[in-house]
Protein backbone atom coordinates (compact mmCIF):
# COMPACT_ATOMS: atom_id res chain seq x y z
CA UNK A 1 0.00 0.00 0.00
CA UNK A 2 2.93 2.59 0.98
CA UNK A 3 4.91 1.41 -2.50
CA UNK A 4 0.75 2.42 -4.21
CA UNK A 5 0.87 5.84 -2.65
CA UNK A 6 4.77 7.12 -3.18
CA UNK A 7 3.86 5.78 -7.06
CA UNK A 8 0.40 8.35 -7.12
CA UNK A 9 2.54 11.11 -5.16
CA UNK A 10 4.80 10.79 -8.29
CA UNK A 11 1.95 10.72 -11.25
CA UNK A 12 0.46 13.78 -9.18
CA UNK A 13 3.77 15.80 -9.18
CA UNK A 14 4.95 14.81 -12.61
CA UNK A 15 1.73 16.15 -13.72
CA UNK A 16 2.41 19.14 -11.82
CA UNK A 17 5.81 20.26 -13.25
CA UNK A 18 4.96 19.02 -16.65
CA UNK A 19 0.98 19.67 -17.11
CA UNK A 20 -0.58 18.40 -20.00
CA UNK A 21 -2.45 20.42 -22.26
CA UNK A 22 -1.97 23.44 -20.64
CA UNK A 23 -2.56 27.11 -21.72
CA UNK A 24 -6.11 28.97 -23.46
CA UNK A 25 -6.95 28.95 -27.03
CA UNK A 26 -8.48 32.13 -28.63
CA UNK A 27 -11.20 30.07 -30.48
CA UNK A 28 -15.05 30.16 -30.33
CA UNK A 29 -15.59 26.61 -30.67
CA UNK A 30 -14.41 25.94 -27.15
CA UNK A 31 -16.13 26.93 -23.71
CA UNK A 32 -14.67 28.29 -21.10
CA UNK A 33 -15.29 28.22 -17.33
CA UNK A 34 -13.22 30.41 -14.93
CA UNK A 35 -13.60 28.73 -11.42
CA UNK A 36 -11.89 29.64 -7.71
CA UNK A 37 -11.44 28.24 -4.87
CA UNK A 38 -10.74 30.68 -1.75
CA UNK A 39 -9.98 28.36 0.76
CA UNK A 40 -6.90 27.32 -0.80
CA UNK A 41 -6.25 30.40 -3.64
CA UNK A 42 -6.90 27.92 -6.61
CA UNK A 43 -8.01 30.09 -10.11
CA UNK A 44 -8.17 27.91 -12.51
CA UNK A 45 -10.02 28.32 -15.93
CA UNK A 46 -10.83 24.91 -18.28
CA UNK A 47 -11.88 25.41 -22.32
CA UNK A 48 -13.70 22.47 -23.69
CA UNK A 49 -14.20 21.85 -27.49
CA UNK A 50 -16.73 19.09 -28.14
CA UNK A 51 -17.87 18.00 -31.35
CA UNK A 52 -19.84 15.01 -32.64
CA UNK A 53 -20.45 14.02 -29.27
CA UNK A 54 -16.96 13.97 -28.70
CA UNK A 55 -14.47 15.80 -26.09
CA UNK A 56 -11.98 16.90 -29.09
CA UNK A 57 -9.72 19.02 -26.72
CA UNK A 58 -9.68 20.38 -23.25
CA UNK A 59 -7.44 23.26 -22.03
CA UNK A 60 -6.56 24.83 -18.74
CA UNK A 61 -4.64 27.64 -16.97
CA UNK A 62 -4.22 29.04 -13.56
CA UNK A 63 -2.70 29.11 -10.43
CA UNK A 64 -2.96 26.69 -7.20
CA UNK A 65 -1.85 24.08 -5.55
CA UNK A 66 -0.13 21.17 -6.44
CA UNK A 67 -2.88 19.20 -6.32
CA UNK A 68 -5.65 21.02 -8.04
CA UNK A 69 -3.13 22.02 -11.07
CA UNK A 70 -1.93 18.44 -11.46
CA UNK A 71 -5.82 17.34 -11.50
CA UNK A 72 -6.26 19.91 -14.35
CA UNK A 73 -3.72 18.08 -16.25
CA UNK A 74 -5.18 14.72 -15.38
CA UNK A 75 -8.28 15.35 -16.37
CA UNK A 76 -7.72 16.69 -19.38
CA UNK A 77 -5.81 13.32 -20.71
CA UNK A 78 -8.33 11.23 -19.14
CA UNK A 79 -11.19 12.95 -20.89
CA UNK A 80 -10.00 14.24 -24.12
CA UNK A 81 -11.32 11.59 -26.90
CA UNK A 82 -13.93 10.19 -24.67
CA UNK A 83 -17.92 10.46 -25.69
CA UNK A 84 -19.37 13.35 -23.44
CA UNK A 85 -21.93 10.71 -21.97
CA UNK A 86 -18.26 8.68 -20.82
CA UNK A 87 -16.34 11.95 -20.13
CA UNK A 88 -19.16 13.23 -17.60
CA UNK A 89 -19.90 9.48 -16.29
CA UNK A 90 -15.91 9.05 -15.18
CA UNK A 91 -16.20 12.97 -14.11
CA UNK A 92 -19.16 12.29 -11.72
CA UNK A 93 -17.64 9.03 -10.18
CA UNK A 94 -14.37 10.55 -9.45
CA UNK A 95 -16.23 13.80 -7.83
CA UNK A 96 -18.21 10.98 -5.56
CA UNK A 97 -15.24 8.99 -4.98
CA UNK A 98 -13.39 11.75 -3.84
CA UNK A 99 -16.44 13.12 -1.65
CA UNK A 100 -16.97 9.12 -0.14
CA UNK A 101 -20.23 9.01 -1.74
CA UNK A 102 -21.30 6.25 -3.23
CA UNK A 103 -20.18 5.72 -6.96
CA UNK A 104 -19.82 3.19 -9.50
CA UNK A 105 -16.53 1.58 -8.96
CA UNK A 106 -16.93 -0.65 -12.70
CA UNK A 107 -16.23 3.09 -14.03
CA UNK A 108 -12.53 3.07 -15.21
CA UNK A 109 -10.90 6.52 -13.38
CA UNK A 110 -7.77 5.67 -15.15
CA UNK A 111 -5.15 8.08 -14.16
CA UNK A 112 -7.62 9.63 -12.03
CA UNK A 113 -7.70 7.25 -9.23
CA UNK A 114 -3.68 8.30 -8.22
CA UNK A 115 -6.42 10.90 -6.42
CA UNK A 116 -7.94 8.63 -4.09
CA UNK A 117 -6.35 8.90 -0.97
CA UNK A 118 -7.47 12.75 -0.88
CA UNK A 119 -10.82 11.80 0.27
CA UNK A 120 -8.53 11.33 3.91
CA UNK A 121 -7.90 14.62 3.67
CA UNK A 122 -11.38 16.97 3.50
CA UNK A 123 -9.65 20.38 2.86
CA UNK A 124 -8.28 19.51 -0.12
CA UNK A 125 -11.04 17.16 -1.79
CA UNK A 126 -12.17 20.99 -3.89
CA UNK A 127 -8.74 21.04 -4.61
CA UNK A 128 -8.91 17.95 -6.60
CA UNK A 129 -12.22 18.10 -8.05
CA UNK A 130 -12.40 21.88 -8.86
CA UNK A 131 -11.11 21.13 -12.58
CA UNK A 132 -13.41 18.32 -13.07
CA UNK A 133 -16.67 20.38 -11.74
CA UNK A 134 -15.32 23.14 -14.22
CA UNK A 135 -15.35 20.50 -17.47
CA UNK A 136 -19.09 19.51 -16.33
CA UNK A 137 -19.59 23.14 -16.12
CA UNK A 138 -18.33 23.97 -20.06
CA UNK A 139 -20.71 20.81 -21.14
CA UNK A 140 -23.24 22.07 -19.96
CA UNK A 141 -22.92 25.67 -21.29
CA UNK A 142 -22.49 23.78 -24.70
CA UNK A 143 -26.30 22.33 -24.56
ZN1 LIG B 1 -5.73 23.73 -3.67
Amino acid sequence: MKNMQTLYRQVIMDHYKNPRNKGLVNDSNYHTIHIKNPSCGDDITIQSKVEDGIVKDIRHDGTGCSICCSSASVMSETLIGKSIDEALNISNNYTKMLSNQPYDDTVDLEEAIVYEGVKQFPARIKCASIAWKAFNGTTKESE
